[in-house]
């Protein structure tokens, strides 16, 4: 086949990221053949049902599948005879008792896919990694293949964020190629000519910059919320209003207001695990000191869950124990049921072990947060889990909470008392209607 020609895609790991990649390519014309360990996954949805929330997907699945371009499977040799280019989406999670990133499903994929590599072929790494480890599998593939160094890797960093997968994958901000020679640059750009049909900037740089610049881009964003959180600190301590403050700097072009609410922090699958990786592969390969302020960053995170439970103590009078807490949220932020490093459940699980009688509710993430900690009791819904509350805890911004009447909450808690841990209220209406409101880094 010819460099240009449009390639047979695998996508390998059909997680958020996966999944995404693999129903999206295929709506845009590709032939698509989705991998992964999991049985059940693999099966939900080969039958068309999305194993995770994320609006606009499931429509998109169904669409795939009647067009006959989109199948699943778990059989790596299936992969190896179908696929021209095949990303690799498996996760990258932190490794238990380190700040490293765990590779371990990496190199698995790699290892299971390279036996059947017996044809010229690109493997494009998508899952974010620590920078060398793309120069280390390119070993491996040349190593395991039967076509030996015909077989190439490139690098292709994913920006989506949950919740906005879909757009971000189909009309992305740009594409980033990390590539080792003109054959793979051409091919990933055939492997993405609809995306690139649209004008879509591409940058073409080498594997190592590649993987940089994912964890530079979180790095970046990590910073910019954990700034204004450090500024809610200051605010606190003499009385200012963080979130005007926040307001009149977004105003300035230069800083702009994205990324830039005060209130609980990062959390999820991606901003805590890459920062910290990213500081111990700096450390380790001898530039720890460009990027120790990321550890500072994390640390800034850190405070903010546990200076929310101060709130919610101080708001109490003191004290947790016994005390009935709504917690409003649990995915870690809104439109995902995800619940990775999610602060709501963080702050929901310390006031739990205060003592306290956390009832949460979440839009989305129920199911999940109910399977990993069955401690916690669960609402129906905003106004179940309020009932009877001695504060109401906004956790996660989901529109529904803010959607949420004054008076209509009045009517089920016992005391109107709320912490807004995500400055998604307006203090003024909600003390209006009686309510003692607090929020982070307001007085
Ligand atoms: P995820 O946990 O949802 O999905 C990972 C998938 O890989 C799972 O379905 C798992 O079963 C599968 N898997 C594990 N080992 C495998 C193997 N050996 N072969 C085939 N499949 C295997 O993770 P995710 O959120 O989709 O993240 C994947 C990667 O993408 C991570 O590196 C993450 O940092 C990165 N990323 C994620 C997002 C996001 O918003 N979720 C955004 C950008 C980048």
């Amino acid at each position: 086949m010819n460099a240009t020609e449009s390639p047979r895609l695998t996508v390998i790991g059909t997680g958020y990221l996966g999944a995404t990649h693999a129903i999206c390519m295929a709506v845009l014309g590709f032939d698509v053949l989705g991998v992964d360990v999991d049985e059940r996954k693999i099966a939900k949805l080969a039958s068309g049902e999305v194993p995770f929330f994320e609006p606009g997907l499931p429509e998109l699945l169904t669409k795939a599948l009647e067009s006959g371009r989109l199948r699943f499977t778990t059989s790596f040799e299936e992969a190896g005879k179908f696929g021209d280019v095949h990303f690799l989406c498996v996760g990258t999670p932190q490794r238990p008792g380190s700040d490293a990133a765990d590779l371990t499903y990496v190199d698995a994929a790699v290892q299971a896919l390279a036996p059947h590599l017996d044809r010229r072929v690109l493997v494009v790494g998508k899952s974010t990694v620590p920078v060398g480890t793309a120069q280390r599998l390119t070993g491996v593939l040349h190593e395991l293949a039967p076509a030996g160094d015909e077989v190439e890797l490139a690098w292709n960093p994913e920006f989506l964020r949950e919740g906005f997968a879909v757009d971000d994958t189909m009309r992305p901000d740009r594409l980033v190629f990390g590539v080792a020679s003109d054959w793979a640059d051409e091919r990933l750009r055939a492997a993405f000519q609809p995306i690139l049909d649209i004008g879509t900037p591409v940058v073409r740089t080498d594997l190592a910059t590649a993987e940089l610049v994912k964890v530079a881009a979180n790095s970046f964003l990590a910073t910019k919320i954990s700034y204004i959180n450090a500024m809610a600190e200051v605010c606190e301590a003499v009385g200012a209003d963080v979130s005007d403050l926040a307001d009149s700097l977004a105003l300035d072009d230069r800083i702009g207001g994205k990324f830039l609410r005060p209130g609980l922090g990062f959390g999820g699958g991606c901003l805590p695990k890459d920062i910290r990786a990213f500081a111990h592969r700096a450390e380790e390969i001898g530039v720890g000191q460009a990027v120790s302020f990321l550890r500072e960053v994390d640390d800034i995170n850190r405070r903010r869950r546990a200076r929310t439970v101060d709130l919610v103590r101080e708001l109490l009078g003191g004290q947790i124990s016994g005390r009935r807490i709504a917690a409003w949220g649990a995915a870690f932020k809104p439109n995902s049921d995800d619940i990775r490093d999610a602060p709501a459940l963080d702050v929901a699980r310390t006031m739990h072990g205060l003592g306290g009688h956390v009832r949460v509710y979440d839009p989305a993430a129920l199911d999940n947060a109910r399977r990993a900690y069955p401690e916690l009791r669960y609402g129906d819904n905003a106004l179940d889990a309020a009932e009877d509350a001695d504060v109401v805890v906004l956790l996660t911004e989901w529109a529904d909470f803010r959607e949420i009447e004054p008076d209509a909450l009045a009517k089920v808690v016992r005391h109107k008392r709320i912490v807004d841990g995500r400055h998604a209220l307006d203090p003024a209406r909600w003390r209006a209607a009686g309510w003692e409101y607090r929020a982070l880094g307001r007085a």
